[in-house]
């Protein structure tokens, strides 16, 4: 066997020639390769492929001047050679359809089925990716994007097979494409191909990347590598010669590849240790393959027993492998004349993992996988993901052949192609915000891919999101129900706090001024330190904190005007607690029946640290539909929605707030009833009978006779604590059903 020597590794001579037949030969050659491969398989879709696409790019070039349809022909060539199956083959021949002709994907959907088209969807949408900066962090949000799009792998290997073709070929580019392109190849598809175990691919992809990237620096190390070729090709020899002897008499059977290190990783290693090339332990290399683990260990006591090991250079991959499944023993040995080697050991399996990664689990195999291949495949993906968290059923998800790589993040795009990283169900709302707190304040809209979308819309990896804005927009309180990341959320609560606190203390203002006006006290003659004076004795250091006490209803704006003008204003008399059912709501705001924190059966949607109290007016109970008003200094009425004030206070939009039932029903609300009867003994028994039943307490209840209303008539008012609607309505058919019971009302 010729030493296998991985640097400056020819390319395979790519298309037969540029002539007019070359894209008919170079098809035929690919379906002889397919069906070399597999004799027993229909390949008229791979031959149907071929025509749709060969139409489509019919009279398109590339920049070398070759008919464009030798480009996807390379591609799924390529991929043939990886041994993949008809979906990936058909979907490399229509990989830039779509992209770059008139194709749609329902035409491909049509013609070639649902896979072909996803795959051909994921390979145009990874296509649309922009490379955006050199950043590492950046490089690495694409990576993970990139792998998070793919919804089924053979997407990714059709991608690499196209970097590598397009790589194979980027001399007839000019040379700031070149370089862009090359730099993106080692930031982005590389470390791709790495991470899926992909050796020989990423391999290829570095070496060609290199001499694009770093012109100099490539042709000066490739020319110093090769300056020694001939030596290290005879010193390579004698080592191969001398480990097949040795392996041969202790009986270990195995294969023995030399190997030169990529100039690549020659040339990473010298930049990050500072050494020079003859330096490099590693740089010339066997590798030896044989049929076991147990022999993989003897031929490394072999390998020992014959030349002197460097301390510190062994590494067991086999017994801890490296994140992307790669295996083997490595060792580096001083071999003869001193100079040092390193070999590789590894079994077939190993080795084959080693060079095709995630590829050697897709290959078309004739007939069905077995099971014990798919338990495989699954425990290999699993490890590569490093999944610690839970996944799904793990045989469904292969039987999808779906990958999620990054369950919790979704990657989206700027128009101008930057990633933003957003936790799963984000919405354009958090993207807005995520740009810049400016842009998600002012954000009226979004186009997503190019169309509008509600601001709820879930954002999906690989979306492009654009956000409208306008200025002098402000966010809306329903946002905070709409926003996963905590950026936006506390963006929108600074904002919406600022502006109600500039209400309340329009609000404050007003209120104080107009009390002050009944009372008859000149606020005109009150000096500002004397205002002052009583800000601080709330505590506040600023007058407007105190119009925003006001505003916000902390307490009433007679307390105030009573310490700034104590002989023209009575202090407040403290409402005796029965009469405060039936009063007007207090401008302290005090809601219902004493409750000094508000009413938390309600709650304002998005918000819990608002005042809520239920409206006199319609007393609404559980269960019924509310809305919410922000009231002028008193927290939050809530109003049932058939109430006849709502439509008068509605006037004010922006008042309007959505409120809620809250989730904790243990509570009721006080219903009061009017009952007219017949004045007869046992009625009122009859009465709470229908109460007690219902485990409802009775607040206050009081019965008289009432002849206007006929004969012998009685009116009974009672306040009963009522749970909701429901119950509500089951206590007022069940009095109706008590003889003697005229009407019954609910007093509002
Ligand atoms: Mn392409």
């Amino acid at each position: 066997m010729s030493p296998e020597t991985d640097v400056g590794q020819a390319c395979p001579p790519a298309m037969p020639g540029t002539g007019p037949d070359c894209v008919e030969q170079a098809f035929e050659q690919l379906h002889e390769l397919v069906r070399r491969a597999r004799p027993n398989e229909d390949l008229t879709p791979l031959e149907r492929a071929f025509r749709f696409a060969e139409q489509r790019h019919s009279g398109q070039l590339r920049s070398s001047g070759e008919p464009y349809m030798l480009h996807p022909l390379a591609v799924t060539t390529l991929l043939a050679e990886q041994q993949m199956d008809i979906v990936c083959l058909e979907t490399g021949l229509l990989h830039d359809v779509v992209e770059d002709t008139t194709a749609t994907l329902d035409e491909i959907r049509v013609n070639f089925g649902e896979d072909v088209a996803r795959c051909v969807d994921g390979v145009t949408k990874l296509s649309k990716v922009n490379f955006y900066s050199r950043e590492e962090r950046q490089a690495e949000s694409v990576r993970k994007m990139l792998l998070a799009m793919v919804t089924d792998i053979r997407v990714i290997l059709v991608k690499l097979a196209d970097r590598i073709h397009n790589m194979r070929t980027l001399d007839s580019l000019p040379r700031d494409r070149q370089e862009r392109i090359a730099q993106e190849t080692l930031e982005i598809y590389a470390p791709i191909a790495h991470r899926l175990g992909m050796g020989k691919i990423r391999g290829e992809l570095e070496d060609l990347a290199f001499r694009y990237a770093e012109p100099e620096a490539a042709l000066d190390l490739i020319n110093e590598i090769d300056s020694k070729r001939q030596a290290n090709e005879a010193f390579l020899e004698e080592i191969k010669h001398s480990v097949e002897v040795n392996l041969g008499r202790e009986g270990i059977p195995a294969r023995v590849q030399s190997r030169v290190k990529r100039a690549y990783s020659v040339y990473q290693k010298i930049k990050r240790q500072r050494i020079p090339l003859d330096q490099i332990y590693d740089l010339l290399g066997l590798r030896i393959i044989t049929d076991s683990v147990k022999n993989c260990y003897a031929a490394l006591g072999v390998i020992h027993n014959e030349w002197h090991p460097i301390p510190g250079r062994i590494k067991d991959f086999i017994a801890i492998p490296r994140s992307n499944l790669y295996q083997s023993l490595h060792t580096s040995v001083i071999g003869p004349g001193g100079l040092s080697f390193e070999v590789q050991i590894r079994t077939e399996e190993m080795h084959r993992i080693a060079e095709e990664g995630i590829a050697a689990h897709w290959k078309y195999k004739e007939g069905k996988r077995g099971p014990a291949e798919d338990d495989q495949r699954v425990a290999w993906l699993r490890q590569l993901v490093e999944w610690q968290r839970e996944m799904r059923d793990p045989g469904e998800f292969m039987s999808t052949l779906k990958v999620d790589l990054y369950p919790e993040e979704v990657y989206t795009f700027t128009p101008k192609g930057k990633v933003i990283v957003l936790p799963r169900d984000a919405t354009p709302i958090d993207f807005a915000y995520s740009i810049h707190s400016d842009v998600g304040n002012t954000c009226v809209g979004a186009k997503v891919n190019g169309r509008i979308v509600p601001l709820k819309y879930t954002l999906r990896n690989g979306d492009v999101c654009e956000i409208l804005t306008q200025p002098g927009h402000v966010p809306s309180r329903d946002w905070l129900t709409l926003v996963k990341t905590s950026k936006a959320r506390n963006k929108i609560k600074h904002v919406i706090n600022a502006i109600e606190r500039a209400k309340a203390i329009e609000i404050g203002q007003k209120y104080l001024e107009k009390e002050a006006r009944r009372f008859g006290v000149a606020l005109t003659r009150i000096t500002k330190a004397e205002m002052e004076a009583v800000a601080s004795e709330y505590g506040y250091s600023k007058i407007e904190d105190l119009h925003a006490a006001l505003g916000y209803g902390k307490f009433s704006a007679r307390q105030v005007l009573q310490k700034l003008a104590p002989d023209q204003v009575q202090p407040e008399q403290p409402e005796p607690p029965a009469k405060s059912l039936s009063a007007p709501a207090p401008a302290t705001g005090v809601p219902v029946g004493g409750d000094t924190h508000g009413d938390l059966v309600i709650r304002v949607k998005g918000c819990d640290d608002l005042l809520v109290y239920r409206a006199k007016c319609c007393n609404p109970i559980r269960g019924e539909a509310i809305v919410g008003y922000v009231t002028r200094g008193k927290g939050v009425a809530v109003h049932a929605t058939s109430c006849s004030n709502v439509q008068n206070l509605m006037y004010e939009v922006e008042r309007k707030i959505d409120v809620e039932w809250a989730r904790a029903a243990a509570e009721s609300f006080p219903v009061r009833l009017t009952v007219l009867t017949d004045d007869r003994p046992g009625m009122l028994n009859q009465l709470t009978n229908v109460l007690f039943t219902e485990q409802s307490n009775i607040r206050s209840l009081d019965a008289r006779s009432d002849d206007r209303r006929g004969a012998d008539g009685a009116v009974v008012e009672m306040t009963a604590e009522i749970r909701d609607k429901k119950q509500l309505e089951r206590v007022v058919s069940a009095i109706r059903r008590i003889s003697g019971v005229r009407d019954v009302e609910r007093v509002q």
